[in-house]
């Protein structure tokens, strides 16, 4: 059976325009999410690209290949770009326009007024380049992330290597080959690319409702002021880590921590100096705790610390590090930054009461407050201990 190439290509442009119309009404409008509307952009070129091919071997052929070409190597960047913004941030421009560039170069240097195969072996590197890139991206999203990940990087990585199969085929037997016209021509790549764009809308429009709700859950959890975890955020988390310590009969110390009259920032200093002291005192808790400690802002002014495997006089040290981070950094209007106040209590490790331990905290540093503040204090069981915190001057209102 041979494949009519034109009919294919009529056939994938039919059917890419309604993928298309598909997609951008039933996905993309309602999500709006970055996957779809690459994906959708990737449809388009695709579809603009093979129907660039249809005026070959025409007088056209010398402008249209070389767009052809170009525009589907841009639809496959496309595909990789969205499976990236699954991961990590967007593309920058030149990992975007590098492929293209190239195939446009290369097929329009090489000759295609005669050569309707000219950059041929560029414009496949590419695509193959591309597109297995895009595969990559999506198996190495963590399995958790949707159930459609596993079809879609395995389509793409296949139609990765049946380019790479017609690219090498090309280079060593050129376009008139046997193996080259029998199994890599243009009628069996636009059937395959045909079933490639179904497959993909499908789970693309699974996938984008996913990436949706992945950010929204994200930032459910975030405090938008500081960057930190929120408190339902923190306290999710926490009970999850504390379930691993009871499971490694570790200890831990949790701490609360309340910056000293910063109601007297505001009043003074206006409100906005009031948000950069809590963002640079989340800056000062980021840069001080371990990646495996969790930090969250409680509420207002008042931030939490999980510290597993911590004992007390190390989580002591940690609260005279944030203290002194904080000092380091300069205020907006160059006022004193105010002093904080802590109170740290043991999770012992026969005793993993998450809700039991912030109370301790909390009555710790009530006691820390009451007797100056600047300074931590820790709760072992109902009695308190304290320790004045060498490190900090003494203790009254800011900018005082
Ligand atoms: P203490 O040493 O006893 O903790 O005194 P304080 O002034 O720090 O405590 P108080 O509870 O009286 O005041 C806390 C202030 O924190 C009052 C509130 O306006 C301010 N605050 C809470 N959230 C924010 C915020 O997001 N931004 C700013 N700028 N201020 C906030
Ligand atoms: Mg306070
Ligand atoms: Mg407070």
């Amino acid at each position: 059976m041979t494949l009519d190439t034109t009919t294919l290509q009529i056939a994938f442009g039919a059917i890419a325009i309604t993928l298309f119309v598909l997609f951008y009404t039933v996905s993309f409008r309602q999500t709006r999410s970055a996957y779809s509307a690459w994906w959708c952009a990737a449809i388009a070129l695709f579809f603009t690209g093979t129907t660039s091919y249809l005026l070959d071997g025409t007088a056209h052929q010398v402008w249209a290949n070389p767009l052809g070409n170009t525009l589907l190597v841009m639809g496959a960047v496309c595909v990789w770009a969205g499976a990236r913004t699954l991961r990590t941030s967007r593309p920058a421009w030149l990992q975007l326009t590098a492929a293209p560039l190239l195939t446009l170069l290369a097929s329009a240097l090489d000759d295609p007024a005669a050569d309707s195969w000219s950059g041929g072996a560029v414009f496949l590197g590419m695509m193959a380049l591309s597109i297995g890139l895009a595969s990559w991206e999506l198996w190495r999203l963590p399995s958790s992330y949707s159930k459609v990940q596993a079809p879609l990087a395995v389509s793409s990585g296949l139609v990765a290597i049946l380019y790479l199969a017609r690219c090498l085929a090309f280079v060593i037997e050129g376009p008139d080959g046997y193996v080259f016209t029998t199994y890599f021509g243009s009628g069996t790549t636009t059937l395959v690319t045909m079933l490639l764009l179904v497959v993909v809308s499908f789970s693309a429009a699974a996938l984008s409702a996913e990436q949706i709700a992945t950010d929204l859950r994200a930032r459910a959890d975030r405090d938008a002021l500081t960057g930190l975890l929120n408190r339902s955020g923190f306290l999710d988390l926490a009970a999850t880590h504390t379930d691993r310590l009871a499971r490694a009969d570790r200890p831990g110390t949790l701490i609360l921590a309340d910056l000293d009259f910063f109601k007297a920032v505001n009043d003074t200093h206006g409100h906005a100096a009031g948000d950069t002291v809590l963002q640079t005192f989340a800056e000062a808790c980021t840069e001080t705790v371990r990646s495996t400690d969790l930090v969250g802002r409680y509420g207002g002014e008042e931030f939490i610390f999980l510290l597993p495997g911590a004992s007390v006089s190390r989580s002591e040290d940690i609260t005279r590090a944030v203290s002194l981070a904080l000092r380091g950094h300069s205020t907006p209007g160059g006022f004193e930054m105010p002093t904080v106040s802590y109170g740290i209590a043991a999770i012992e490790a026969s005793d993993y009461d998450l809700d039991a331990a912030i109370a301790a905290a909390d009555r710790a540093l009530y006691a820390a407050k009451a007797s100056g503040r600047d300074r931590s204090v820790r709760a072992v069981g109902p009695a308190l201990e304290q320790g004045r915190d060498s490190s900090a001057g003494p203790a009254g209102p800011p900018g005082a």
